[in-house]
């Protein structure tokens, strides 16, 4: 399908669906309201009938649907729904597609507010259960007859843990499970989640995406693998569509129109001209964070480097099979822990700060900042209690 090349597929994908009076780029709609000439127009719109139409720009503006196209294109998808951060775009997917009662199967290696938000629903009673999804044995073991979904990432944030991703999709695929795959660290340039029968990909469009640090986004892309038809939480009036446009339909209605969490033209823009050169960037990142890597691994002070990219990572294997790259995030453990505050405030070039995906370095303790609310949590501990993550992203020389 990607004849023209990753990258020149992304410069000039724009252009396909027609720019006003032959932008190169697409424009910025401000607009909240879209007025038609004819009320019937406006009715096909709130029905579905006139595609590609605009009412209200908390459920899309035509700025949104360009980089919603641009998603689909680069994940190889039949349609994405965009958010105003990948915290939301997962939000949604959960709440939207998980009821009551339901069973959601997670890696145990998630992003810290994820796994916070698995709190949040076993408010909501729905269950969720979390395995070393390193295994796939694990998580078929933890499957039952409520299971609806299973949620991993491709590389963990941050022990970059990489999940038996190939493994874990035939699992799903033979129970009739969707399949969420959180491809943010990775992102279209390294790995397309639906090379491993991935239902669902969400990428926050913060980090790699966009990859400047100066825009919020999350988004949500269906592979078009899933049968919908076949899954028990479609409201009916979401069954009337063709099946593989239920579960994104029912995203975009009750995830983003009724849930609210829109993202704005504006930042839609700026995460579109983000992405031009994001093969550029992850290609040049995922070298200087390999040189780094086996820097600190050659380090006296240093105990343990987890970056995919080298030999000693448990996944080295599935990431050379899988992945272009070993992308731009690796953690490493101090052998004496008790120095890390002064390690960290003796670095010159990385900034200490919070997030990923910027064009600048950045490093953070997890255990004292983002893991800080799972201390009590026993399991977290072994893992995260030593760690300081780097991310090796510089801007290439
Ligand atoms: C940061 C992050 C998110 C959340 O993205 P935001 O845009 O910050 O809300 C989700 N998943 C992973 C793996 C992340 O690193």
């Amino acid at each position: 399908m990607d004849k023209q090349g990753f990258t020149t597929g992304i410069v000039h994908g724009d252009r396909k669906t027609g720019t006003e009076h032959g932008g190169v780029h697409q424009p910025i709609h401000a607009s909240v309201q879209y007025g038609f000439d004819r009320v019937e127009d406006l009715i096909g719109v709130f029905q579905g009938t006139k595609k590609g139409g605009f009412n209200y720009a908390r459920q899309g503006t035509p700025t949104t649907a360009a980089l919603e196209r641009k998603i689909t294109s680069l994940e190889e998808g039949v349609g994405t729904v965009c958010f105003s951060t990948g915290m939301a775009a997962i939000t949604a997917t959960f709440l939207t597609l998980l009821r009551a009662g339901d069973h959601l199967v997670s890696s145990r290696y998630v992003f810290g507010n994820t796994n916070s938000l698995f709190g949040t629903l076993r408010t909501l009673g729905v269950e969720v259960t979390t395995v070393d999804a390193c295994s796939a044995e694990e998580v078929k073991s933890a499957i039952r007859p409520n299971t609806r979904m299973v949620f991993v990432e491709t590389i963990a944030n941050p022990g970059t843990q990489i999940p038996d991703l190939h493994n874990i999709g035939n699992v799903c695929r033979g129970h009739g499970i969707a399949y969420v795959v959180d491809n943010t660290i990775t992102s279209p340039a390294l790995f397309k989640p639906k090379a491993i029968g991935a239902s669902l990909v969400i990428n926050s469009l913060t980090k790699t995406i966009a990859g400047h640090g100066t825009a919020l986004g999350g988004a949500v892309t269906d592979t078009g693998l899933f049968d919908w038809s076949a899954y028990p939480n479609i409201a009916a009036e979401y069954r009337r569509s063709m099946a593989q446009e239920q579960g994104l339909l029912q995203i975009r209605k009750k995830g983003l129109r009724d849930m609210g969490a829109a993202l704005s033209s504006e930042q839609a823009h700026a995460i579109s001209v983000g992405a031009e050169t994001l093969a550029l960037r992850v290609k040049q990142c995922s070298e200087n964070a390999l040189t780094l890597a086996h820097f600190l691994e050659g380090h006296a002070a240093i105990c343990r480097v987890l970056y995919p990219g080298l030999k000693s990572h448990p996944q080295y294997g599935i990431a050379q099979e899988l992945f272009k790259g070993a992308s731009w995030l690796l953690s490493f453990e101090l052998t004496n822990a008790e120095c890390m505050i002064e390690v960290v405030n003796a670095l010159e070039l990385p900034i200490k700060a919070t997030g990923l995906g910027d064009t600048r370095t950045l490093i953070i303790p997890v255990a004292s900042t983002i893991f800080f609310d799972r201390r009590r949590d026993p399991q977290s501990h072994g893992d995260f209690r030593r760690y300081a993550a780097a991310v090796g992203r510089h801007r290439g020389h």
